[in-house]
């Protein structure tokens, strides 16, 4: 059940551009409806894909080039379907903000969404619902967002119940993705992003982070060009020539791998993204800039690791995500 409406039919071959609608009954518009841009892309037999950008919509690598495949790509070059949301929360996106600014809400932390709920909720559960069934395969675009360094990486969610063979084709399909890392993670318990909702239907997914800081980086562009190519030949829905990928490092996001502020301030870190840290090393420094007599709070990794995220605002909270530490995944447990 969705209140979401389309034009678009998703058992047709060819090529189809239009919006998905979900209906919002404003002050200025009693009878509107929020359009989510939509295409499908479809020929012949073969997997269908999901490409969702923008599900934060402070996030821009993604939605770029799930643009550039809607413009450019014609239905004889495909194999199967693809089916692509450039603007998942698009909202959040023409707010160029993380969350909707309808309801305040992460549409990668509510899945498997409302039918009935806020609209960031209806959008997770029109997703959940209507397009997950449809689909072999999902790939998510991410950039980290404004509050986030990060290195460039395919993270894999993976659960206690998750099915062996669906956790293969995940990972494979992060192999060929191609990242600098790929990251197994649980997302620290919380299943409700949109991988780790797919995941749990039993749908192969991957999440890529391609990008930093609200920006629009020209590598990371160029990066998911070739990084979704890759994808689509992999799973054998076109063929093109995109730069091969090399070996994508594999790891997890250990037990106290999230640095956690024990404050507030200013936060002067000491280390940067892709450093090696030792327990116990300083991560940096937490002023009170507004007492130039205090000291600043040296703050400690509490465990080892390479530095995968950091934040990006110099203002931080108590409990404000300083850094996230990754670990090599032991050789037993990689692919
Ligand atoms: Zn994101």
């Amino acid at each position: 059940m969705s209140t979401v409406f389309t034009d678009i039919d998703f058992s047709l071959p060819g090529k189809q551009v239009g919006f998905a609608h979900l209906p919002l009954s404003a002050h200025n518009d009693a009878w509107g409806t929020i359009a989510m841009p939509l295409a499908v892309i479809a020929n012949g037999e073969g997997p269908t894909l999901l490409i969702t950008g923008a599900i934060h919509g402070d996030e821009y690598e993604g939605p770029i080039i799930i643009n550039e495949l809607i413009r450019n790509l014609q239905a004889e070059q495909v194999q199967g379907r693809l089916i692509l949301l450039p603007c998942a929360n698009t909202p959040a996106l023409r707010a160029s903000n993380r969350v909707s600014p309808l309801d305040n809400k992460n549409l990668a932390r509510v899945f498997p969404g409302n039918p009935w709920g806020t609209p960031t909720e209806q959008i997770a559960a029109w997703i959940h619902d209507t397009l997950f069934p449809l689909c072999d395969y999902y790939l998510d675009l991410h950039s980290g967002g404004s509050s986030l360094f990060i290195e460039e990486s395919a993270q894999v969610v993976v659960t206690d119940e998750l099915d062996p063979a669906v956790r293969k084709h995940s990972e494979a399909m992060a192999r060929a993705f191609g990242a600098t890392l790929t990251v197994v993670t649980n997302n620290m318990g919380d299943p409700r992003t949109s991988c780790g909702a797919a995941a749990k239907l039993g749908l192969p997914a991957i999440a890529a982070e391609m990008g930093w800081n609200g920006s629009v980086s020209p590598q990371g562009v160029k990066r998911t060009r070739a990084a979704v190519a890759r994808v689509l030949n992999h799973l054998g829905m076109m063929e093109t020539d995109p730069p091969s990928a090399t070996p994508s490092q594999q790891v997890f996001i250990p037990a106290g791998g999230n640095l956690l502020s024990p404050g507030d301030g200013w936060f002067e870190p000491v280390v940067s993204i892709g450093d090696t840290v030792l327990a116990g090393d300083l991560a940096g420094w937490l002023h009170r800039l507004s007492e130039p007599c205090a000291e600043p709070q040296a703050v400690y990794f509490q465990i080892a690791g390479q530095v995968y995220s950091q934040r990006t605002f110099g203002v931080t909270s108590q409990g404000n995500s300083l850094a996230v530490l990754v670990q090599n995944l032991p050789q037993e447990k990689q692919a």
